[in-house]
């Protein structure tokens, strides 16, 4: 334990922008009407964290960074509720949807907070309000999803975003044993798509990647059936593995054009393709790429917070441990280490764990 819980003060790690981390003491906040305060016990690191913070304060909107303590992947122990709290209470293990939406609007009441419309209510913890890089977050009662003791706390931060969007994107799709299945892009996200495809029945499950150490870790976890190294031959290889047909379902996690065009182009007759990946823009020819072979494009933005909790359902049913990808575990002090490596784009998923 740190002197920081018998005082009211914590440290928390602030990303300002210039590829370095900071920390500052801030006072540990007492939850309010509707609040609880969670003990952070593993806080993972994002895609977005590194595309959108780390590096430079590039997003707008939902992804404009506003100084707050970062992270958005956390899970912990409910320390204290305020007053208001209707379903969990201290002790409780929780799992934290990573945006506080309005929860009235139309998107709030599906349960997509990601979406929420409110300009003023709608606040990404780590992006907006402070996040998990700290001993404590201050979170709405709303925003829980409570843990299950076979899963760990860095099993929980990975669903709080990576493993919740890729889910959704498979479930949008459409996704079963039926199913020939192409990842494109195998960092972190990628990898929890070749988990949970093949958890949903898809076989063959491929995956391919142009850094030749992430083929390396995705081979060394057993996630896929084949992996393929980018290049010119990526495409007719992944017909081969498909008896020239091509899959029938494709996840684009790379966010990168060459790798979108892959996955539409790797993509059979009447299949269909999620984009996940963030970023960047595709170049393709509608009529032959999609139109005249009837596929499916579709994007898809995080997950609702009842998929979330059904996904953590199922991996306990699934005895599945997303914990499993991280490669890397540091303590919060080392937060820049963390940081760097995560932006370096050659390990699986670096979590910051608490109390180990
Ligand atoms: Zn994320
Ligand atoms: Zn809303």
């Amino acid at each position: 334990m740190s002197a920081a819980q018998t005082t009211t003060a914590m440290t928390g790690a602030y990303l300002p922008g210039d590829s370095t981390v900071v920390f500052r003491d801030t006072p540990i906040p007492e939850p309010g009407h509707g609040e609880v305060l969670v003990r952070t016990m593993a806080s993972t690191i994002c895609g977005s964290d590194i595309r959108a913070i780390y590096r430079e304060h590039v997003g707008k909107g939902p992804e404009g960074y506003q100084g707050v303590i970062a992270g958005h992947e956390p899970a912990g122990v409910i320390e204290r509720v305020g007053p208001g709290c209707v379903q969990f209470g201290a002790g409780d293990r929780v799992i934290v949807y990573h945006i506080s939406g309005c929860g009235v609007c139309n998107d709030c009441r599906r349960g997509y907070m990601i979406s929420c419309t409110s300009p003023t209510h709608r606040k990404a913890y780590g992006w907006q309000r402070d996040g998990g890089m700290a001993p404590y977050i201050l979170a709405e009662e709303k925003d829980l999803v409570a843990l299950p003791d076979e899963l760990t706390f860095v099993d929980g931060a990975q669903v709080a975003c990576g493993f919740g969007t890729v889910y959704e994107g498979l479930q949008k799709i459409g996704v079963s044993g039926t199913d020939a299945l192409l990842v494109v892009g195998l960092g972190p996200v990628g990898l929890a798509a070749l988990m949970l495809a093949r958890a949903l029945g898809a076989r063959p499950v491929i995956g391919m990647d142009v850094v030749p150490e992430r083929i390396r870790l995705a081979e060394e976890l057993g996630l896929a059936d084949h992996l393929v190294h980018a290049g010119e031959e990526a495409l007719s290889k992944i017909r081969d593995l498909t008896g020239g047909h091509g899959v029938e379902r494709a996840v684009d996690c790379s966010g990168a054009d060459p790798g979108r065009q892959l996955a539409i182009r790797a993509t059979r007759k009447w299949g269909k393709i999620a984009f996940v990946g963030e970023g960047g823009s595709v170049q393709f020819s509608p009529s032959p790429d999609i139109i005249h072979d009837q596929k499916t494009i579709m994007g898809s933005w995080v997950t609702s917070i009842w998929r979330m909790e059904e996904l953590v359902e199922l991996l306990v049913r699934w005895k599945l441990h997303p914990e499993d990808l991280v490669t890397h575990r540091f303590t919060l002090d080392r937060a820049a280490e963390a940081y760097e490596l995560m932006a370096g784009g050659k390990c699986g998923k670096v979590a910051i764990v608490f109390d180990e």
